[in-house]
């Protein structure tokens, strides 16, 4: 296979893996009509969904091209907070934005997720915090969620959704998953009583669990 063959064959399963991801998402609920999208590194810049597009429609050869300077024609609204995560870590590739409900719900009260639960910790934190309200696909946005995604791997977007990110797709559809999960439970817990958090020390010994968790799982 030439050099080019090959470069082109990645692009293809890049396509084809971020269009299941898209579709994957709309089938668990956390992505409702267009709302939310997905990107990953590639070459020099990332592949990223297109604007406007439902999970029912979308399909690989609607990812859009693109590099970190200025977005390519068609590419999503939210291009400046894909590039601004990606800028901002090398380690990240791939990253998820979604409207899903729970962890909405919670934004919209401008809240973080506190330390309800010991899986808190995998987010990089003792919390997962709440990035202040900046209009959809402004480089404001894409600042005020850099700032909340240092050192973690999720923020909350205020009265707006949340972002997750990962160093590969698999991963980043991980902690938005979990980070939707999480979110009802809490809110679920919250609507019974006043649950009660973890303290630092408690959430320290979690993270250093998780260094090693899932090591020997079944690929
Ligand atoms: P796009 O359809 O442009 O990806 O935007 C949806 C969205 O979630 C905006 O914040
Ligand atoms: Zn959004």
């Amino acid at each position: 296979m030439t050099a080019e063959a090959a470069r082109a064959a990645l692009t293809e399963a890049a396509r084809a893996a971020l269009c299941d991801a898209y579709r994957t998402l709309g089938r668990r609920g956390l992505m409702g009509g267009s709302s939310g999208n997905v990107s990953m590194r590639h070459e020099d810049g990332m592949l990223i969904s297109p604007s406007g597009i439902t999970p029912e429609r979308i399909e690989p050869g609607h990812l859009v091209a693109t590099g970190f300077d200025a977005p390519a024609p068609g590419a999503s609204s939210e291009w400046a907070l894909h590039a601004a995560l990606y800028r901002a870590d090398p380690a990240r590739g791939a990253v998820v934005h979604t409207h899903a409900d729970a962890c909405t719900a919670l934004a919209c009260l401008n809240e973080p997720l506190p330390a309800f639960h010991y899986m808190v910790a995998g987010f990089g934190g003792d919390d997962v915090r709440c990035a202040p309200y900046a209009t959809f696909g402004t480089a404001a946005l894409a600042e005020t969620a850099v700032a909340a995604m240092r050192n973690r791997t999720a923020c909350l977007l205020a009265n707006h959704g949340m972002v997750a990110a990962g160093p590969t797709l698999e991963a980043a559809m991980a902690a938005a998953l979990d980070l939707e999960m999480l979110a009802g439970q809490y809110l679920l817990a919250r609507s019974a009583g006043q649950p009660r958090l973890l303290s630092p020390a408690q959430m320290g010994a979690a993270r250093k669990r998780f260094r090693t968790y899932g090591a020997n799982a079944p690929a």
